[in-house]
């Protein structure tokens, strides 16, 4: 017999092997395979009936283990292929890895180390989500459980696991990676009893190895992932929970590009089970879809403490400002009043460094990246001039162009090096640390300052974006968001919408144990429609006002859009190539092709970067024709193409 078999690479179609027919192989199964003078492993993905009788088949060396995919992640695997225009060998391989070394016979499996429990109350509200969520039972649905920060959301979904392990199903939880800390791993562990296996990038060879294997025979029942867990080969999976579902980490930019909350909502479907979208404030793509019934919804109103959300109070910059500061007057008036009370106070300043661009006095020079069109930030921790797209670092420039005199550099805008400075200077007596990812390079870091916090031996604190996510600081009762802006610039769709998500999220991490805690943001633009929703805690406005302007414009949810970016050494051939892609795909009909347009980031790591963005209806699948256009055209190899099918970013 012959069967076709899908390798973990970047193929797209299966190879034909001989199948003996006494091993009874079955479609699912994992193989080892010769292939060219190596052995690889493969998975057996469909029978085949006629062979041209001049190729020389091989035959499958052996079954490796008793390891096995099931059809429902073959017809998932096969769907994400078309959906995303990505080889069905690489979406294999995102489920079973590619080493030879899979289901090393020695890998055992931990057995679960029991912890003691801790006994949880749910009360009312949280009761009846619970109720809720559970009502419709075992078929594919999708709800969205909404509460604030501190709302107890995630207590609802453990008691909802719970009972699906006890089922002998397995649970998968997707959380951004960010907030796969260890203090939301000893939450599980205190509810469960038991440590939850974790699966993201960083993790070791052989905790991949022992943990696949784990799933493979359903011996582990409950995984806490980042995104590249929804390829998992559960044997029976039982739901899966998309917390923070409205994080933009969940679209992966890189390599395989896909949206792993969308991709696990398919996969849920797939396999027919419910999927639980946890959120403060959903997406506005799932707030659509609240809207037009296609999910259902349940929202908790209360803190789970019951301590009321923080005060919030702007702080107009332009009235306010100190010059050459950013941390106003007023900010310093109000944030001494709980310094005093010894409660603690966080800084929030989402940029990296001291100043985001320096130029210099004399001769107008300005550091830019040699590989990226970007200008690059002043860290002045590092006396370095560092670029945040590519990493490179540059040292200051000291003379100037005409040497004749030495460079006299004026910095421009905030970054969290800066703001350390001005809090020293304005409570000098108080302990201050920076939470950044330049200062927080290993875990210990993290955590030894994540205890001194916890132990009240921080008075402020400087944070960027990783602050906000998932951690729990009980003295912290005073915010100030340094630069709340709601401009919306920038080349991200979701930018205002990600910025609100942040602040709001923030703003749950203040005053968890007091009933008198404060949020400031000073902003240049007092006025602004969405800061004022915001503050009124009335952040559907903002999801309706958005649908509105998305549905003006024509972009998503009301249609879809495939991005193609092309890159190449040189400007001119990138553009070139362009063109090309887009009179072919014209030919298609039914859809829309704009561009080609110079990328905002014209150039990242060398590469000329040249766009075409797609547009079509929301209720067809283009993919598969686009994809096969492609795949028909002979592409120079002088230029790059890649695929971003629902894009978020535009850079
Ligand atoms: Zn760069
Ligand atoms: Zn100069």
């Amino acid at each position: 017999m012959k069967v076709q078999v899908l390798l973990p690479k970047i193929f797209n179609f299966p190879f034909t092997y001989n199948s003996d027919h006494k091993k009874n192989y079955k479609r699912g199964d994992v193989v080892e395979i010769p292939f060219g003078s190596k052995k690889e492993i493969g998975v057996i993905w469909n029978n085949v009936n006629s062979v041209s009788k001049n190729i020389r088949i091989k035959s499958i060396n052996r079954r490796i283990g008793d390891f096995s995919i099931n059809q429902n992640l073959i017809d998932f695997i096969e769907w994400f292929s078309m959906y995303n225009m990505v080889p069905r060998g690489l979406v294999l391989k995102m489920c079973i890895g590619n080493g030879q070394n899979i289901f090393k016979e020695k890998d055992k499996i931990e057995k679960l180390k029991k912890i003691k429990v801790t006994q949880y109350a749910l009360n009312k509200e949280q009761k009846n989500s619970l109720k809720y969520l559970e009502n419709i039972k075992g078929k594919f649905n999708v709800s969205v459980l909404q509460g604030a920060t501190g709302s107890g959301k995630t207590l609802v979904y453990f008691e909802r696991i719970k009972k699906i392990i006890k089922e002998n199903k397995q649970a998968l939880v997707l959380l951004p990676e960010i907030f796969l800390t260890n203090q939301f791993q000893s939450r599980f562990e205190e509810f469960f009893g038991f440590s939850p296996a974790v699966w993201h990038s960083r993790i070791t060879p052989k905790n991949k190895r022992i943990i696949l294997k784990g799933i493979v025979q359903n011996k582990i029942k409950l995984i806490i992932g980042a995104r590249s867990s929804l390829m998992l080969p559960f044997k029976k999976l039982g739901i899966i929970i998309v917390d923070e579902e409205h994080d933009a980490s969940y679209k992966q930019d890189e390599g395989v590009i896909y949206n792993a909350r969308d991709m696990a909502i398919s996969r849920a479907s797939f396999e027919n089970i419910p999927i639980d979208l946890v959120s403060s404030i959903p997406s506005v793509e799932t707030y659509n879809n609240i809207k037009n019934k296609k999910y259902r919804h349940i929202k908790i109103f209360k803190r789970y403490n019951n301590f009321p959300l923080p005060k919030t109070k702007i702080i107009n910059l332009n009235v306010d400002k100190i010059k050459d500061q950013y941390v106003a007057y007023e900010t310093i008036k109000e944030v001494k009043n709980f310094l005093k009370k010894n409660e603690q106070v966080l800084f929030f300043i989402n940029r990296r460094g001291f100043a985001p661009f320096l130029i210099c006095k004399n001769c107008g020079y300005k550091h830019s990246c040699s590989e990226c069109s970007l200008y690059l930030t002043f860290h002045k921790s590092k006396n370095k001039a560092v670029c945040h797209h590519c990493g490179l670092e540059k040292s200051i420039k000291k003379s100037c162009k005409n040497k004749k005199s030495d460079c006299d550099f004026i910095m421009y805008g905030p970054g969290v090096e800066k703001i350390f400075e001005e809090t020293k200077k304005a409570f000098p007596d108080k302990r201050i640390s920076i939470f950044s990812s330049d200062f927080m390079k290993k875990k210990n870091e993290t955590q030894s300052l994540f205890k001194k916090i916890n132990d009240n031996k921080v008075d402020i604190l400087i944070g960027t974006q990783m602050i906000s996510k998932g951690f729990n600081f009980p003295n912290l009762n005073c915010i100030v968001v340094i630069d709340a802006d709601f401009s919306g610039r920038g080349y991200d769709l979701r930018a205002t919408e990600k910025n609100i998500q942040l602040y709001h999220q923030l703003s749950g991490r203040a005053g968890r144990f007091s009933s008198n805690s404060l949020i400031i943001y000073q902003t240049l633009s007092p006025e602004n429609e969405t800061l004022n929703n915001l503050i009124r805690n009335n952040p559907e406005q903002f999801l309706e006002n958005e649908l509105i302007l998305r549905k003006k414009n024509n972009l998503p949810p009301f249609t879809r859009l495939v991005a193609l970016i092309i890159s190449s050494n040189s400007k001119n051939l990138s553009f070139r190539g362009a063109q090309e892609f887009k009179t072919k795909i014209n030919s298609i009909h039914g859809l829309e092709v704009m561009g080609p347009v110079d990328s905002p980031i014209l150039r990242i790591k060398k590469k000329f970067r040249c766009r075409l963005l797609i547009r079509f209806s929301n209720s067809q699948l283009f993919q598969k024709k686009i994809a096969n256009l492609l795949d028909n055209l002979k592409i120079s190899s002088k230029i790059k193409l890649t695929v971003d099918v629902d894009p978020i970013n535009f850079t």
